[in-house]
């Protein structure tokens, strides 16, 4: 399945929450925070039902999914990796997840969206322990450092962020806002990831 090309907006609106998709203006100018963007998309989206245990579980699914921008092919494949480590599948999922080069890029405010973050990484703006890394999948792991090269701490777009970054980071995270460096302090725990998303709903998803 390919990756969805759509709006973004129309995403959370389905989720009937804000999964912060667009940056900056999701704090600024989001439907979400007006009434009428509180209802799912289409001519039916206001109509109140009742979810079923499996829309539930469809739903959380869906959300941890969009959330990290991953295809049904991909997102699957994460929860097989999760499965087969020690420990809870759930939290397993979603420390995986937030190990993502591309989610700690946005992490780290090197990006205002994964998005955006997934590009910058495309672009071979991003380095990991000193080497290029232009795979927004690659796994990161504690100690390691996540930087950008020199001619890129010159980009614009990339002085504003840091402006803004180093005050914001997770504790799991560190950032050295003078050598635009970020370091893996340790790996999350399931409670420090980004979003709420109750990885519990998407074993039982699975388990079906
Ligand atoms: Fe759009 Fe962001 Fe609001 Fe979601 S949170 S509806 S992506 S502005």
């Amino acid at each position: 399945m390919s990756r969805y090309l759509g709006s973004a907006c129309k995403l959370c609106r389905r989720e009937k929450e804000k999964l912060f998709l667009k940056g900056e203006r999701c704090f600024t100018n989001c439907a979400l925070d007006k009434k009428r963007g509180k209802n799912g998309p289409g001519q039916h989206g206001a109509a109140k039902s009742k979810m079923s245990d499996y829309a539930k579980h469809l739903r959380e699914k869906q959300k941890a999914r969009r959330i990290y921008g991953l295809t049904e092919e991909q997102f699957r494949h994460y929860y097989e990796v999760a499965e087969k480590k020690k420990g809870s599948t759930g939290d397993n999922l979603l420390i995986l997840l937030e190990l993502r080069l591309d989610n700690v890029v946005y992490r780290l405010g090197l990006a205002s969206s994964k998005k955006q973050a997934r590009q910058v990484v495309n672009h071979g703006n991003v380095l990991v322990n000193d080497k290029k890394v232009d795979v927004p999948r690659y796994q990161l792991k504690a100690g390691d450092v996540v930087t950008v090269p020199e001619k890129y701490k010159e980009n614009a777009v990339i002085k504003k962020l840091i402006e803004k970054t180093s005050t914001n980071v997770p504790s799991w995270l560190s950032f050295d806002k003078n050598k635009v460096a970020g370091t893996i302090v340790s790996e999350p725990t399931a409670a420090e990831t980004s979003h709420p998303i109750d990885s519990q709903l998407i074993v039982e998803y699975y388990s079906k």
